[in-house]
């Protein structure tokens, strides 16, 4: 009973007021090192560095109490690509901010597919890799737990994985087998920009040489159907990258 009290009060505070989070950082530039170390240990975090790649996998494979991961992309040993894809492959959730020299829409999209959560461009403000840091720390602790691993939900949408019925506001949905799939591939990776062209992978399981066109013609079919009777839009457009479930108000810092 006691520990039960407990648990809820240490669940309902701020943890960095009890222990102190403990970031990797994975980069092998010493100036760049220096800065974050310095400017992340002033905010109240523990962080351990790694200086290449394959060490930074290592680290993370063996201490899974890490709270999120920075992850350069250019190492040596093993690049930040490899190392986000062998993390994701390990099913090791934990949060994966990736600092990129090179800001094309091309190189984004690379990272966030490997498996990366967010993105931050070199040269950076330190006080933007702390806010960066804080949404994705927020967003993993607002990931609420699904009791029923079948029923799939945000806001008011639900989609249940056993019948295959989907419900908006309690209003059934009618939905087309690729519809179904499009929404549940998206209900199931919330909170998460998903390109057309990995959409189009995880719900036709065509080639990416096929047009991603259809992808939004789909985007376009579930909206249609899902926003009926003037409901909130729930897949949100991301310019230039492709789309994230999410409710409207929510924080995407
Ligand atoms: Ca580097």
């Amino acid at each position: 009973m006691l520990l039960g009290i407990l648990t809820i009060r240490i669940a309902n505070s701020n943890p960095l007021y009890l222990f102190k989070m403990k970031l990797l950082l994975i980069e092998d530039e010493p100036a760049v090192v220096s800065v974050i170390t310095r400017g992340l240990t002033e905010a109240g975090y523990e962080v351990t560095v790694a200086p290449d790649g394959a060490t930074g996998l290592q680290l993370a494979l063996d201490n899974r109490t890490f709270s999120l991961i920075i992850l350069d992309v250019m190492l040596p040993a093993l690049n930040g690509i490899e190392v986000c894809k062998a993390i994701r492959r390990e099913e090791i959730a934990t949060p994966i901010l990736m600092l990129t020299a090179l800001g094309t829409t091309e190189n984004i999209v690379m990272g966030l597919d490997s498996g990366a959560d967010d993105y931050l461009v070199k040269p950076f403000k330190l006080a933007e890799l702390e806010a960066r840091i804080r949404s994705l720390l927020r967003r993993k602790s607002n990931t609420t737990p699904v009791i029923n691993s079948a029923l799939l939900q945000i806001g008011n949408l639900t989609l249940d994985t056993d019948t295959k019925a989907a419900t908006r506001a309690g209003n059934n949905i009618q939905l087309t087998a690729t519809e179904y799939r499009l929404l549940e591939f998206l209900l199931k990776n919330p909170r998460r920009v998903l390109s057309r062209m990995e959409l189009l992978e995880q719900v036709w399981g065509i080639d990416f040489n096929m047009n991603t066109k259809v992808v939004d013609v789909y985007i376009n079919y579930l909206r249609k159907k899902i926003n009926k009777n003037n409901q909130p839009e729930l897949i949100q457009t991301v310019t230039g990258l492709g789309y994230m479930m999410k409710e409207n108000n929510e924080d995407t810092a």
